[in-house]
Formats: structure tokens, C-alpha cells, sequence
């Protein structure tokens, strides 16, 4: 490898490391999800960081698997916290045994997550999860900085199995390969962004992760989370195709599995460029790490840099779980119990209570459906806190339902509510944003009117065959939007409704929070377009409870403690196994300027990570870097 070119790599990823260090160094994370010390001040940027110059060959070097003195420590190794016992890292459940001294070479180090890369590949190879992209355009706003100008939204199932056998593809020509990687765009100032691009780095290579294309460095040791990770450098070597991987994984030191990768894809054709990925795995099974989280992120708004093109967007990846369509194993899996018929009611129904019986089939018919294509979590520990909520709302209205409402959460990002006979589904992105309980109130108390107001729709689905469908035509098949009388009824009623209640003394809040949807809703297009419901907004107005956008204060940036709307991913975690829906416990971080709001934006990623079975299990929290939290505020 001649010089230039290897100062040149040096600098890509010294200035992808300092990318990284400026968000981190802007937007601590709490202390209790990060235990990463921050790498000493970096020199120059052409120059290679103190650890690349001083590391020996990473074969050369030993290490064992428990005790870190073993190991030739990298130059910021003396201050990297170990916390686990070391009687802790001898039960390591490692694969394949260990040979004799327990003993590993940083070249058997190699090997190991090589193999358990590809074993990996191979065991989700049958999994067809749901793949998200939201997506923001940046502009520079002098006194937000990087602020959302449109935004983009992509949602699909991705074959894990299909994407693995991407050998085929490669023996096609050079171009086809190209847009199979769809790292980045395919021309600089025509952006056209590939949806499967985002979600790319789930692997590091799909084809080649091996020593015969790439070079593997070892870099030093470090915690994500509670997991102790070995960390590399890979670069691709010399002449081994376009399109490599070209960053830092993290490895875990137990069964040796990549946790993170942090890089992009080098070289790129000529007119075209692969973004940079920031990905993550958590262990949400035993033995495996499943890719869960991707943050990418381009741009550069310093001053005199010509290319302006800049976004950011999360990927989340979910439901492991789910059946694969037209499986017929599910036949052989059913328990046929001998049931007994327990609403034994001698009577025959009422036609009254023959039309509620046909609305319940309705509604559970779809909540079911929505929940099996991947779009709406089980029931859970949300539902709860939107069920006290809900209750809230009745208790102090007098409102007794003869069936009882419920509440479930959307599992996607745009910002959404609708119900279907008497059950409440709120987004996910929407429970994000929402800045306190007095605005979840308010979002809630619209879906609950139409309830009270008697606005059932959906009945048609009681019918089963409307159910069958396809997953990915869910949003054609399924729809609760009311007509625009019934919006305006439901809006009147909700704020009777919000008058009654214990949140009558906080709309303030929820005024604020439509202001700040308003001030965005022109941006935010792609957020506000809903699949399902009624949207909040319509070519750029909020219209949704317009009778409160009045009430509080004005918009003021410049007031730290005035937290109008929370960016995306701070509140509701998914478990991508599972698709279970979790309240995020971030500690509350001090907004310290008007940059630190960032209501309605994506973030980095930084899930706390655990190993399986231990109590921060089964998923991490994807804690974004700005879990800006607003009862600290
Ligand atoms: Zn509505």
C-alpha cells in the first residue's frame, strides 16, 4: 500500500471518528449510557490518531479473553474503565472451545467474528423484518444549525435471505453491482435515495467478509454499555472491488459477534458516493446479535465547504418474528385446548348487542392483523401509561362506554392517531414528540370523542376475508379516516373533553406543541403524511385541535426551558424481536442552546447495550444522543 493512499484512509477515518466525537462532546448522553472514554484530542486531520501510528501488526498481538493485562493496550487503553469481574469473563460461552490456555490470538480473534459474522447471515437468512427509513434534508439555519428542509419516509419488509445471496449479483457487471449497493446516491446533485441503501450496513460485507479482501486492525478495547468490546479498524484491501466496507466494528469478547459498525463503503464509482453508517446490534437471542439500529448522516455546514447536500435519518429494523407469508408450518404449531365458551349468556343478543358484538369482531379483527403484518405492537407497558391516560379523560368526563376503550401503539414514525371501534392507536413517533402527558392527553382526547361521538368505522371489517391480504398492501386494504364533519365534531368534543380533566390547568402546553408542529409542518411532510388515520396537518396547516393553537405562550427558541416538541426515538423502544413496545428511562440532559431542542428530528443512535438474559435484556435503549427529557426541563 503506497503512503498517499494510506494517509489518506488514515484521514477518512480520523475524520469519521471526529465526526462522531463532536456529536458526542455536544449531546452527552446520560451518564449511565455511556461508558466510553473519549479518545484524547485529535491531531491534524491528515495525520494518522496516536493509536494507528503506535499499534503494532494486529497479528502479532495476544490476547486472552479475560484478563486485559494480556493485552497490548492501545494508548488510551490505561484509561478505559473495566467494570466486569473478571470471574465474569471466564464464563464466556464461546462457540466453538477455546484452545487450550484459553489463550486467543488477535488472528484467531479474527476468524472467530469472521465466523460468526457469516453464521449470523445464515441463521436470519429466513427473516423477513420490517425495515424503516426516516429520513430529513438538512439547511443551515444560523441560529438552529442544521434544520430539516423535507424529509423522506420508507417502509418495507426486507428478505434477509435475498440480500445475504448477493454473490449471484456480483458476478454481474460492475453497474449492476453499483446499484445493488445503493450506498449512496447514483448522482450528486440528482438525489435519488435508495430505500434498501439505508439499510445496508446490517452486514458489514454480504458477500466477502473475509481476510482475502479485507485487513482487520486491532484498535483497543472498549465498553458499549455493559459489553465489553474489542474494537478493529477494516480496510479493504488494494484492488478487492468497489463498493468495500471501510470503518471500525466493535466486537463483542465473550462470543466474539460484531456488536457495531461505523464507516461507509469505499471506493465509489465516479458520480456517485456511499454515505456514511453508524449501525448496531443488540442480543436479543441467545448467541446472536441482530442488527437493529442504523443512524446515516452527511453533510457539512462549516464555512466555505461547496457541497451543500446534507441528511440525516434513522433505520429500524423489527419484527425478527414475524411469520413469514404463506408458511403453512403455522397449521402444525396451533394447541388445539378444549375450550370452554365462557360469556355463557343464556340469552340471545339484542340487536343492539348484536351490532356491538359485530364491532368488537371488527376491531379485533384488525388490531390482530395490523399486529401479525408488523405495524402495531402487543399489548404492553405503553398501553398502560396511554390507558391512565384515557382513563384520566373518562373519569372526569362521567364517560361510561359499554365496552371499555383501549390503547395500542403504531409501531412506525409519522405522526398518527385513529381508532377503530373502541381502540386508541398512537404512532410511535408521535408518543416521541409529544413533549408532556397534558399533549398526549390532547392527542388521545380526539380519538376519544370520535369514540364517545359514536364515529365507529371500520365495521366492515368484521367480515374475515377483508383481512386477507398481503402485508405490504396493509395501508391499501385498511383505512380509518372520518370525513371532515366528524373531524371538526371530534375536535370541539376533545376540548370539552380536555376542560373536564386534570390536564385542563396544562394546554398551554398543548398549544405550544402545535406551534411547534406548526412551524415545522411545511418541513415535515413526509412525517405528518399518515397511512392509517386522520393527518394533523394538511399542505403544510395543523389542523387538528386548532381551537388550542392559540393557547400559551409564543414560540421562542431562544427560551431554553421552553421544550415545545422532542425529537424522534426519545420515549418509545421497540424490541426488534419481538416488536414489544417499551418506555425509554433516559435521565433528563440540560438543554444548554437553542441547537439542543431539536423538535421533530432524527438523532444518532446510542443504544445502551446488555448481553441476553442479564437485566438490561431483552432490548437496549435506543437512547438518542438528545433524550432531552422535558420533566428535567
Ligand atoms: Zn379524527
Amino acid at each position: 500500500m503506497s503512503t498517499s493512499k494510506w494517509i489518506f484512509t488514515a484521514a477518512l477515518l480520523v475524520s469519521a471518528t471526529a465526526a462522531a466525537q463532536v456529536v458526542e462532546s455536544r449531546q452527552p448522553a446520560p451518564a449511565s449510557t455511556t461508558q466510553i472514554t473519549p479518545m484524547p484530542p485529535l491531531p491534524a486531520a491528515a495525520k494518522p490518531s496516536p493509536a494507528q501510528t503506535t499499534q503494532p501488526s494486529a497479528s502479532a498481538m495476544q490476547v486472552a479473553p479475560a484478563p486485559s493485562d494480556t493485552v497490548q493496550p492501545a494508548p488510551e487503553q490505561a484509561a478505559q474503565p473495566v467494570a466486569t469481574p473478571e470471574s465474569q469473563q471466564a464464563e464466556s460461552r464461546v462457540p466453538t472451545p477455546l484452545a487450550g490456555a484459553q489463550t486467543l490470538t488477535m488472528n484467531d480473534v479474527v476468524d472467530r467474528f469472521i465466523q460468526r459474522e457469516h453464521e449470523l447471515m445464515k441463521a436470519l437468512a429466513t427473516r423477513t423484518p420490517v425495515v424503516e427509513t426516516y429520513l430529513q434534508n438538512l439547511t443551515a439555519d444560523p441560529q438552529l444549525g442544521a434544520v430539516p428542509s423535507e424529509d423522506h419516509y420508507f417502509l418495507g419488509r426486507m428478505d434477509m435471505g435475498e440480500t445475504v445471496d448477493r454473490k449471484d449479483y456480483l458476478k454481474d457487471q460492475d453497474k449492476s453491482m453499483e446499484t445493488r449497493l445503493m450506498g449512496g446516491f447514483n448522482k450528486l446533485f440528482k438525489v435519488q435515495y435508495q430505500p434498501l441503501g439505508f439499510s445496508w450496513m446490517v452486514y458489514a460485507d454480504r458477500a466477502d467478509f473475509d481476510r482475502s479482501h479485507y485487513d482487520f486492525r486491532y484498535v483497543r478495547r472498549e465498553f458499549l454499555g455493559d459489553v465489553r468490546c474489542l474494537v478493529f479498524d477494516v480496510t479493504p484491501k488494494k484492488d478487492s472491488g468497489k463498493g468495500r466496507f471501510l470503518g471500525r466494528i466493535w466486537v463483542e469478547d465473550q462470543d466474539y459477534n460484531i456488536v457495531r459498525l461505523n464507516g461507509t463503503y469505499a471506493p465509489a464509482a465516479r458520480n456517485s458516493f456511499f454515505f456514511h453508517m453508524d449501525s448496531w446490534r443488540l442480543n436479543l437471542i441467545p448467541g446472536y446479535w441482530v442488527p437493529a439500529y442504523i443512524y446515516s448522516e452527511e453533510g457539512d455546514f462549516s464555512a466555505g465547504v461547496k457541497n451543500k447536500t446534507a441528511f440525516k435519518a434513522q433505520t429500524r429494523i423489527w419484527g425478527y418474528d414475524l411469520k413469514k407469508e404463506g408458511g403453512n408450518d403455522e397449521l402444525t404449531q396451533i394447541r388445539v385446548d378444549s375450550v370452554k365458551d365462557e360469556t355463557a349468556s343464556v340469552q340471545d343478543a339484542s340487536p343492539l348487542q348484536a351490532e356491538r358484538q359485530w364491532q368488537q369482531q371488527a376491531e379485533d379483527n384488525v388490531i390482530e392483523r395490523l399486529t401479525r403484518a408488523g405495524l402495531v405492537a402487543p399489548e404492553g407497558d405503553v398501553d398502560h401509561i396511554l390507558q391512565t391516560v384515557v382513563n384520566n379523560l373518562e373519569v372526569t368526563n362521567n364517560i361510561d362506554l359499554p365496552r371499555p376503550v383501549r390503547t395500542r401503539v403504531l409501531l412506525t414514525a409519522p405522526l398518527e392517531t385513529f381508532s377503530v371501534g373502541n381502540t386508541i392507536v398512537i404512532s410511535r413517533g408521535l408518543i416521541d414528540v409529544l413533549p408532556d402527558e397534558a399533549s398526549l392527553a390532547a392527542v388521545l382526547s380526539h380519538e376519544l370523542a370520535h369514540i364517545v361521538l359514536g364515529h365507529n368505522l371500520g365495521s366492515k371489517y368484521a367480515f374475515n376475508d377483508r383481512m386477507l391480504f398481503s402485508d405490504d398492501s396493509t395501508y391499501n386494504n385498511l383505512g380509518f379516516r372520518h370525513i371532515p364533519e366528524e373531524e371538526t365534531a371530534a375536535d370541539k368534543k376533545a376540548v370539552e373533553l380536555l376542560n373536564n380533566s386534570p390536564y385542563a390547568q396544562k394546554l398551554d402546553n398543548v398549544g405550544l406543541f402545535l406551534k411547534a408542529l406548526q412551524a415545522r409542518a411545511s418541513q415535515l411532510n413526509a412525517l405528518l403524511t399518515t397511512h392509517l388515520g386522520n393527518p394533523l396537518a394538511q399542505n403544510g396547516t395543523v389542523n387538528r385541535l386548532s381551537a388550542l393553537a392559540t393557547k400559551g405562550p409564543a414560540l421562542d427558541n431562544t427560551k431554553l426551558d421552553q421544550v415545545a416538541a422532542l425529537p424522534l426515538g426519545g420515549r418509545v423502544k421497540i424490541n426488534p424481536w419481538d416488536d414489544k413496545a417499551e418506555m425509554v428511562k433516559t435521565a433528563p440532559v440540560a438543554i444548554t442552546s437553542a441547537r439542543d431542542k431539536m423538535p421533530f428530528e432524527v438523532t444518532p443512535f446510542y443504544p445502551r447495550l446488555a448481553r441476553w438474559g442479564t437485566s438490561n435484556t431483552p432490548s437496549a435503549t435506543p437512547a438518542t444522543s438528545a433524550s432531552n427529557s422535558p420533566t428535567g426541563n
